[in-house]
């Protein structure tokens, strides 16, 4: 699709590519907070929490452009679209992204209508999600002790037709984090399987990371496409696969917490 720019006008403002992180506002960074607050407009994602949505002045225009799995709210070309245009007309343009725009976020799509609009732009990353669950479920995504590598893939619908290659995942000494995955976790667990990789590896699926929602649950390689569909399952979720997940029994400081809280909360 050919972008519309406006004939004889020069862009107006800059639009800020914003990682809004996984959930929790606090994940925030210190830039994507500064930024947010001087938003003249706001276009941003399904997956971008309330909270920081609150955090733009009054005044800013908010536009809900958010794609859910299967549910198209809007399409790429008219989000692209949309950004020139509130480029050529708006001096600070905020696009909020869930986690960072550069992982699964498509962010360099729409960076590139920038650049061919000639719209000047910053991109500003975020805590990605595999970081953010990682860290709220005491998943060291690497360890010296078992995991030397780790790889972020997408799960996505297309895996049937376009399937990955898993035997580059089969290593017992590597992490697998699938975004977008848990449709397909009966796709995933046979294709790792299949190459080599060990029906008892441990898995976890972590929902809602860094939310007080958050929910860790674990299971093996094998079991785990009815873990996919426990019906306790809330999205977002993210698969984490590898010896790593183990750590989760002794390193969740936030269900711990969480669970302090309760019992507080119980006492009062
Ligand atoms: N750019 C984003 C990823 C967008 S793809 C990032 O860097 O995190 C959307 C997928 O990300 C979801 O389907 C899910 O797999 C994962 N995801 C995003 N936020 C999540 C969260 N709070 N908890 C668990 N998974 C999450």
């Amino acid at each position: 699709m050919e972008l519309v720019a406006i004939p004889g006008q020069s862009p107006r403002g800059k639009v800020y590519l914003i990682g809004a992180g996984p959930g929790d506002p606090e994940l925030l960074t210190m830039k994507a907070w500064r930024c947010l607050q001087l938003a003249d407009v706001v276009l941003y994602d399904a997956l971008v929490s309330a909270e920081i949505l609150a955090l733009a002045p009054e005044g800013a225009e908010m536009i809900a452009v958010g794609k859910r799995a299967g549910k198209h709210s809007a399409h790429q070309d008219d989000i692209n679209q949309l950004l020139v245009t509130k480029g050529f007309t708006r001096n600070r343009v905020v696009r909020l992204k869930g986690g960072d725009p550069f992982i699964f976020g498509r962010g360099g799509e729409e960076l590139q209508s920038l650049v061919e609009a000639g719209i000047p732009f910053e991109v500003v990353p975020g805590i990605t999600a595999a970081s953010g669950a990682a860290a709220y479920a005491g998943i060291p995504l690497t360890h010296r002790d078992c995991a030397q590598s780790v790889s972020f893939v997408t799960g996505h619908c297309k895996l049937k037709s376009e399937p990955l290659n898993w035997r580059q995942y089969a290593d017992t000494n590597q992490t697998l984090v699938v975004y977008m995955g848990t449709l397909n976790a009966g796709i995933i667990s046979r294709g790792l399987i299949d190459a080599g990789r060990a029906a008892d590896t441990p898995v976890a699926i972590v929902s809602k990371a860094s939310t007080p929602a958050q929910m860790v649950m674990t299971a093996t390689l094998a079991s785990l496409p009815e873990l996919a569909a426990s019906s306790e399952l809330e999205m977002p979720a993210l698969i984490i696969i590898g010896e790593v997940v183990r750590y989760t029994e002794q390193m969740n400081w936030f269900a711990q917490q969480q669970e302090s809280q309760s019992k507080l909360q119980q006492y009062r």
